[in-house]
Formats: C-alpha cells, structure tokens, sequence
C-alpha cells in the first residue's frame, strides 16, 4: 500500500545474535516474501542436507532485489495494517555504517539484538553507542533466543538491568526489552504461551507502537543550493529541502555570505502551476527577488533562524578508512552539498567503543575507532548542531575518492580557543 505511512528501521546487534532470523520471521509472518520464496529455500535447504533457517529467507529476499533494478542501499519491506516497514540495509553489510553516518540511511528507529544465553557483548555495546551518537531515541532491545535460556523471567530481567545501566550512561533509554524466540516465531507477531509473564505486546504490535515524528518538518528552514540553471531569463535556484518549509514570499537569508532577498516563486519538477508553498524532503527550484551570484554549497534559511558558519568544528567522528585518520593530512569534508578541504587539528579524545573509556595522547584514529576530533576548515561551513537538526548537522569525510569516515558536529569552537 503505496500511501501507507512508512517508518525505517535499522536492526543492530552482535554477530549471531539473531538479527537476520529476527527480520526473517518478520518477512515471514507478514507474507512480505515474494511467492515461491519461501518454498524455494526450503527446498534447498532439505536438498543441501542443511537445517531450515529463517535468516536464510533474508538472503532469498535480497537476491530477488538484486535480480530487479540496482538500489545502493538494501532496503526490505514488510507492512503491518497500520504502516509500512523499510528496514534500512542488512545486518553485517559492509557499507552499513558508511550509510547511517552519512545519512544515506536515515533511520527513525531501531531493534537491538541481543541473544539470551550470550548476554550483552562487545558488539552489542559499540552498537548501542553509535545509536546514541547518531541520535536514534527510539530503540527497542529485543532479548533473542529465550529458548536457550527456558523462557526465563529472571535472567530476562537482568540483561535488561545490565544494559539499560550501560545504554542510560549514555543517554540512551530503549523504550521497550521485549523477550523473543525468533526461531520459534514466539512473541514475534503473537503473545508467547512460554512467557505469559511478559506483559507487553509482541514485536510486531510493539512496532506500530513507534511514534513517527514529523520533525523535520516544523525544524528551521534549510535549504542547500545543489544547483543554479539558468531557464529563460531566470535563475532557478534548486535543491532539497533539508528541513523546515518555505513559501513565497518567505523573506530569507543565504549563508554563509549573509546576503538577504525575498521568494519570488517555487517551481516543482512536474507541476503545472507554480507552487505555494514546499516542505522538507521534498526537491525545487526557487527563484529570488533579488538575483545574487548564488552557489552550490550555500544554505537559504530564514532570516530570523540562521544556521552557524565556522571553519574550525568540535566534532565526534567515526573512523572507517583502511588508512587511520591523522593530522597534518588534507581530507575533504562533505556536508549536504558542501565541500570543503580541512584537516585535523586535534584528536582530543579516542573512544574505546566497548567500556567507553577515553584514550588519552592517541596520535591516530584507527580503522573502527570512533573519537572526539577538532576539525580546521579552509572555507567556512554552514552548518547546525546535530541535535538540533541531524541533515546539517552530519557530514562525511573524504580520503582521496573514497568516504572513510563520518561525523557530527556538537558545536564550533570559538576562535579564542583556537589560537591556545
Ligand atoms: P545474525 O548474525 O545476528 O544475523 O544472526 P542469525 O539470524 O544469522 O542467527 C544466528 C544463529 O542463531 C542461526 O543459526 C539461527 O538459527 C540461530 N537463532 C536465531 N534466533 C534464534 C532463536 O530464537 N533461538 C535459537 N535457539 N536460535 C536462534
């Protein structure tokens, strides 16, 4: 159903947990799996001697995606009544981190796997502090295989204890710990007979119960110029809409050169009549009353509620290159539709993603390694905190051609500061 709201998900978790076979009974239980799918990998299953694994049916899934048009990023589907359902890229994805910090991937909530017997692992910790920095709030922790563990109430409610002391230092409080067998299908769509002291409803209810927020929309204008045409006598500037909404006559202000000017009109790709009004998420031209020189890379807000400039940023960054990210190197510094060379000025702190310990006097971040860095700019960049506004608020760096790395901005640092 086309006009059904949609929510994305990203499932996290240690490797084995059950993420995979979690999502499988999902796809399972909704019938969200092409026809034949299912009978398919049973049959294979039987013919190779091998057991039948719901996460299997995950793998069916994506090769029939494969087969049909090219997505960058895996995105599955299932749907209950209420909305439909996209989970963000698969668990173990390579590219899975790479897609959230940039923001390819924007998930609005996520599913933290953790199995019953094993109880929280390294992984399951790294995963909850990166949720904590990329600012995802609505998180459920799913406690996976009771089965191993014989249904039990009392060491259910102990890994909830033990990581929701770990997950609340960081700020992070999952909303719901909800017991499953996702092997078994018990508690997934409906209440288990083996937990009925579980009071709470079974994941599939318990999603629907996720609020989807509008934010974006009622957050401040901004509005990066990706582009400038010239189209008959005018200048259509255009662009997405990061957040906020805009309407002619919206008196506004293009950073970070400041300069001031009024909407003149909207343009829509495919409309007939120009519009009134557009809102975040959505792509137009705008033209302006006045006609500055305008530029990929600048930011229109409004007048009364600029974005920050600064070349010189306090930033946490998570560190995926082969090549460790060091100082006195030039990296290219993406942001919405900026581009701007820096380097690192300083590695203030490297965060040790499991006991979240800081090491100290780190000349280098390493492949995995998340850390606190100041960055200094050639050029200015337009930017806001990232929680005030995730879309302006993120950015990725560049090593060479390829994308290493990705950040938060949690404030500029005044110049004062710079010149100790
Ligand atoms: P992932 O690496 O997190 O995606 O984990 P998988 O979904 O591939 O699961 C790893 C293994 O755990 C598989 O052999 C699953 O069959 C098994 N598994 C998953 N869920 C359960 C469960 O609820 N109970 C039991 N006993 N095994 C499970």
């Amino acid at each position: 159903d086309a006009k059904k709201e949609i929510l994305k998900i990203v499932v996290v978790g240690h490797v084995d947990h059950g993420k995979s076979t979690v999502i499988g009974r999902l796809l399972y239980d909704t019938k969200a799996l092409p026809e034949g799918t299912v009978e398919k990998v049973k049959r294979i299953s039987k013919e190779t001697g091998k057991p039948f694994e719901y996460a299997y049916l995950l793998d069916a899934f994506e090769e029939e995606q494969r087969q049909g048009i090219t997505i960058d990023i895996t995105q599955i589907q299932f749907h209950t009544q209420k909305r439909n359902y996209v989970i963000i890229d698969a668990p173990g994805h390579r590219e899975f981190l790479k897609n959230m910090i940039s923001g390819a991937a924007n998930a609005e909530a996520a599913l933290l796997i953790i199995c019953a017997n094993e109880g929280i692992q390294e992984q399951s910790k790294r995963h909850g502090y990166i949720l904590s920095l990329l600012g995802i709030q609505k998180i459920y922790v799913i406690v996976n295989k009771m089965d191993l563990i014989d249904y039990s109430e009392i060491k259910f409610n102990q890994i909830k204890k033990d990581m929701d002391k770990f997950l609340n230092n960081l700020n992070v409080f999952p909303l719901k710990y909800i017991p499953v067998s996702a092997f078994n299908g018990e508690n997934i769509t409906k209440p288990s007979d083996k937990m009925k002291w579980y009071k709470g409803k079974p994941l599939l209810d318990a999603l629907d119960l996720f609020e989807k927020d509008n934010a974006l929309e009622d957050k401040p204008l901004r509005f990066p110029i990706q582009d400038v045409y010239k189209f008959d006598s005018r200048r259509i500037v255009a662009g997405r809409i990061e957040s906020g909404k805009l309407k002619v006559g919206d008196e506004i202000l293009i950073s970070p050169e400041g300069k001031c000017t009024k909407i003149k009109s909207i343009e829509g790709w495919n409309v007939k009549k120009p519009l009134k009004e557009a809102v975040a998420g959505e792509s137009v031209g705008i033209t302006l009353e006045d006609e500055f020189f305008n530029k990929r890379g600048e930011i229109i807000s409004h007048r009364e509620n600029a974005p920050s400039a600064s070349d010189f940023l306090k930033v946490n960054v998570f560190w995926l290159g082969k090549n460790p990210l060091v100082k006195n190197k030039k990296y290219k510094i993406k942001l919405v539709t900026q581009e701007v060379e820096g380097e690192i000025h300083s590695i203030d702190k490297v965060i040790d993603a499991t006991t979240l310990k800081a090491i100290e006097n780190v000349g280098e971040v390493k492949t995995n390694d998340v850390a606190e860095v100041t960055l200094k700019l050639k050029e200015k960049v337009v930017f806001d905190s990232f929680s005030s506004n995730p879309n302006t608020g993120r950015f990725v760096i560049v090593d060479g051609y390829d994308v290493c790395g990705g950040g938060i901005i949690s404030r500029a640092k005044t110049e004062e500061k710079y010149n100790t």
